[in-house]
């Protein structure tokens, strides 16, 4: 071919060009005027926990071998204590990675996912990325997921849909019998995936089983993760629960040795260490509830926080809200235009988030008022 002729250049597929960008939460900036603190991406505050990090520096010893690819002693520790078969969990970096692999599994070009939104902002990109179509269905006014208009938007090309409970970031958790009343209202050959990253944080009348539901029907998983309760975020583990032919087509869709033998590791010492877990889990949902408390006193409303953060829809006044926490020293996670969510942290991080709430004046924020 001539050098003179004009050569075309490799090309992703169109809607990866235009698929929208995942915005990690920021970390502070440290400042000599204030302590700064990270309420940005709903990881846990504390540092590991006991035999954690000594399990991760035994694994770094060998860190000249591949890891376990079957992650058996960590996918056997979590079957024994959630009661299931070994063949129906599967494990991957983190448990995005995991609806990745489950929806390249399963979907083909055009087949729809019906997801709610908000929810968490990776799955659109997790459903661009397998080629498939998302079927987005509005939250309610509190912030949940609308299930029957879920159900409603199942069509014949809908082969998964996703529930977030609790739902990042707005908070609310789906009740059992919910969930159960949509089930039965789906057909048995869809996939419905409940995401419980949040599972450990819920305080709830009417919980959802998910593993109950994941291995009594041929059609739901659970996702889970060490991300957050179990405060290993930084080295990426989360697992799924569901009948066997479909842990086995995320399996086989999975990146070779994609679990590090660090983050086995670390999983299976932090299942041994549930007891410190608990209680780091136990205290963060009681600062949860004192900071959903102390913001109902200074005149806001949130909708039910049962994960480890708490939503404020704030609309045309996102930008001031998060102006003002910067300037009082605690990064949160905006959403240009909707709203803000705030991780819970640190009670002294939590303190300076309910003093900047109460002097933002909640009525400013409400939609429809046009107090100046
Ligand atoms: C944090 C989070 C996850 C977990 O992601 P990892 O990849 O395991 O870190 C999954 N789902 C939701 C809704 C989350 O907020």
């Amino acid at each position: 071919m001539s050098t003179s002729e004009p050569q075309s250049l490799p090309t992703p597929r169109a809607e990866v060009t235009a698929m929208p960008a995942y915005v990690p939460g920021r970390p502070p900036v440290p400042r000599d005027d204030v302590i700064t603190y990270k309420l940005s991406s709903n990881e846990n505050p504390y540092p590991p926990l006991p035999g954690v990090l000594e399990a991760a520096a035994r694994a770094c010893a060998v860190m000249n071998r591949y890891p376990d690819m079957g992650s058996v002693e960590l996918r056997t520790a979590l079957a024994t204590k959630l009661g299931v078969e070994l063949d129906q969990v599967a494990v991957g970096t983190g448990s995005v990675a995991i609806l990745y692999h489950l929806l390249q599994a399963f979907c083909e070009p055009g087949d729809e996912v019906v997801l709610a939104w908000r929810s968490f902002e990776a799955y659109p990109i997790a459903i661009t990325v397998a080629g498939a179509t998302g079927v987005e269905v509005p939250l309610t006014a509190d912030g949940r997921h609308d299930l029957p208009a879920m159900a409603a938007a199942v069509t014949e090309r809908t082969r998964v849909v996703l529930l977030c409970t609790p739902n990042n970031p707005t908070g609310p958790a789906l009740t059992r019998s919910e969930v159960e009343a949509f089930l039965a209202a789906v057909r048995s050959d869809v996939v419905v995936v409940i995401d419980e990253a949040y599972l450990e944080f819920v305080r709830s009348a009417d919980p959802v089983d998910g593993v109950g539901l994941a291995t009594s029907r041929g059609n739901v998983v659970v996702m889970r993760t060490f991300a957050k309760a179990y405060g290993l975020a930084g080295l990426r583990v989360g697992y799924l629960v569901g009948p066997a032919p479909i842990a086995e087509a995320v399996r086989a869709c999975s990146l070779p040795f994609g679990v590090s033998s660090l983050a086995q590791a670390a999983a299976v010492a932090s299942l041994d260490a549930e007891v410190e877990l608990f209680e780091r889990v136990a205290s963060i949902v009681a600062e949860r509830d004192r900071v959903v408390a102390g913001l109902a006193d200074a005149g806001w409303t949130v909708p039910e926080a049962q994960g480890n953060f708490v939503w404020f829809e704030l609309g045309d006044r996102t930008a001031e809200f998060v102006a003002a926490a910067e300037e009082a020293g605690i990064v949160v996670r905006p959403f240009a235009g909707e709203g803000v969510r705030v991780s819970i942290g640190e009670p002294d991080a939590n303190d300076v988030l309910l003093k900047v709430a109460a002097a933002l004046h909640p009525s400013r924020h409400g939609s429809g008022d046009s107090t100046p």
